[in-house]
């Protein structure tokens, strides 16, 4: 199965690159021994077989390069985290479009005007911690929160987060007492998650857009948590 799909991308890249891809057929025998250095003569991260992919459909003309740069900017500067800080904001400061949002998150985002996935939104509290992911592939939340960070496409943060989220969750800096329940949801290309973190002390103040400048994308995917305000950190 392995050998199939490195030959099928070599082939890929060399037909849409004309680069000088090596094809040995001994790399895939060189995985049944121990080592700690990495093949090279295939791609080794998806970015690559992406833009082979990319390459390939561009030249049979099935996909308009520009079209691409469009919506790749579209995500990249339109849409992005602070949707999703919007939302968090909004249901920090009304109670009534918080619960719509849990009851509903499709819903309650389309209100602000955020659609095309169905979504879930997942509740974070004192002893509740949510943690999202999608073991199969890259899933994620597009509308709320753009284009996934490039570790959770990663195969170690999608194996490792549902194994020992503890463990993965005290690597991103956040280390949850035995008191705090851990909960891992499994993203598909149909349900999607967004973690509604907690609102955190020294914020009564605080407007909608002073509390979503405080929410990070990290916090609504469930790596970490929503950090006070600066000011009142160094009390
Ligand atoms: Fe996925």
């Amino acid at each position: 199965m392995t050998t199939t799909r490195r030959d099928v991308l070599t082939a890929a890249l060399t037909a849409a690159a004309g680069a000088a891809v090596t094809s040995d057929p001994s790399l895939a025998q060189q995985h049944d021994h121990d080592h700690d250095h990495e093949h090279q003569a295939l791609p080794p991260d998806p970015a690559l077989r992406v833009k082979a992919l990319e390459s390939i459909l561009v030249a049979k003309g099935l996909v308009d390069p520009a079209a691409l740069d469009a919506l790749i900017d579209t995500y990249v500067h339109k849409v992005g985290p602070r949707n999703g800080a919007r939302v968090v904001a909004r249901a920090w400061m009304d109670s009534a479009f918080k619960q719509r949002l849990l009851a509903d998150g499709t819903a309650a985002v389309a209100e602000l005007g955020y659609g095309g996935d169905t979504l879930v939104v997942v509740e974070n509290t004192a002893k509740l911690h949510n943690l999202v992911v999608c073991t199969l592939c890259s899933c994620y939340p597009w509308p709320v929160l753009g284009l996934p960070p490039v570790w959770y496409k990663s195969a170690a943060y999608r194996s490792r987060s549902v194994i020992d989220p503890r463990g993965v969750l005290r690597e991103f800096g956040l280390e949850l007492g035995d008191e705090v329940e851990v909960r891992v949801w499994d993203s598909t290309a149909d349900l999607r998650y967004l973690v509604l973190p907690e609102r955190p002390a020294g914020t009564n103040g605080m407007n909608e857009e002073q509390l979503a400048a405080l929410v990070t994308r990290d916090a609504m995917v469930g790596v970490a948590r929503v950090s006070p305000p600066a000011k009142e950190t160094r009390v």
